[in-house]
């Protein structure tokens, strides 16, 4: 089957669906959005992409924005960051606190909340200003100058902000934040409330599809340190349900608590999905169905 008609297809059989799962609400401009939309769309390397559905309707990243911070402080701090942050999959929620008073502060990824606000700490060595650097970042590789925070979304989170900065404290108390909690939390909501849509997502995503490359051909990350965040996409990018998400969908993928999902096929494309209805888990039910039936369909996973 051609790309555009399955793609097609995928998109009218989640909008003839009943909308399946739950609006994240714990912040609560998350929940305003309507549950049955779907989007799809892929990215091929050269930039030409192709989609369906609302795959042209932004929402907000949310955690698929510690992919890019990741690649960020990557790219900028190098190999030092490993001592502040780990690299195993930490089968918790991932807001919990539990770990991280037992494992004296050090977040066991970067795709958790404590070690994403170690990535926003690490990157405020480089730049006093994070989020807009890793706007500015999606704003160029995905084209669209108008990229932005959605200040609703982010002033909302910022009314529920206990949990984040609960993690942010105790981190700080081990000596693992650098900066002042509130000044790292700022940065961090901001990343997370960025509005994209699933075409310029998938444009975004396409630098590790091109093992670190930009858009316009220069270098972001070694070929080496793009193959390390895809890895931890794979055991890390769906909260704790990274095995479920390898077993059905076989991609590195990152998933948000708006209903987002980004996958990457090394060499071939990436992948975006956005559908707002969520799992327990925190992770889109119809995103990660149109994966599954994606990567099935075509035979284009990792394994
Ligand atoms: N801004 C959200 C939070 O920190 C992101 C969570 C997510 O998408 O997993 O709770």
């Amino acid at each position: 089957m051609d790309m555009q008609d399955l793609l097609a297809d995928i998109a009218e059989e989640a909008k003839s669906a009943q909308p399946a799962g739950r609006v994240a609400h714990y912040i609560p401009a998350l929940a305003d959005v309507e549950p049955s939309r779907f989007g799809i769309a892929l990215a091929y390397p050269d930039g030409h992409v192709i989609g369906a559905g609302d795959w042209r309707r932004r929402f907000t990243i949310q955690s698929i924005s510690k992919v890019f911070a990741l690649v960020l402080a990557l790219a900028h701090r190098g190999d030092p960051i490993w001592s502040r942050v780990g690299r195993e999959p930490s089968g918790n929620p991932f807001n919990s606190l539990v770990q991280l008073e037992y494992e004296h502060g050090i977040p066991r990824n970067p795709f958790i909340n404590a070690g994403a606000l170690v990535v926003t700490d690490l990157l405020l060595e480089h730049t006093d200003q994070p989020s807009e650097m890793l706007r500015d970042l999606l704003r160029v590789e995905s084209g669209a100058d108008d990229i932005d925070v959605d200040m609703a979304v982010a002033e909302s989170e910022f009314g529920h902000i206990d949990r984040n900065a609960a993690l942010g404290h105790l981190m700080a108390d081990y000596g693992n934040l650098r900066h002042p909690v509130p000044q790292v939390l700022h940065h961090y909501v901001r990343q997370c409330a960025i509005a994209v849509s699933c075409e310029e997502l998938a444009r975004c995503g396409s630098v590790l599809t091109r093992h670190g490359m930009r858009a316009d051909g220069s270098r972001l990350l070694s070929r080496s340190e793009a193959k390390r965040v895809s890895a931890i996409m794979l055991t890390c990018g769906a909260y704790d349900a990274a095995g479920e998400f390898a077993f059905r969908v076989g991609l590195p993928g990152k998933s948000g608590v708006s209903g987002g999902v980004m996958a990457v096929v090394p060499g071939r494309f990436t992948i975006s999905v956005w559908s707002p209805g969520l799992d327990r888990r925190g992770n889109s039910v119809a995103g990660i169905d149109a994966l599954d039936r994606f990567t099935t369909e075509t035979g284009c996973s990792v394994f």
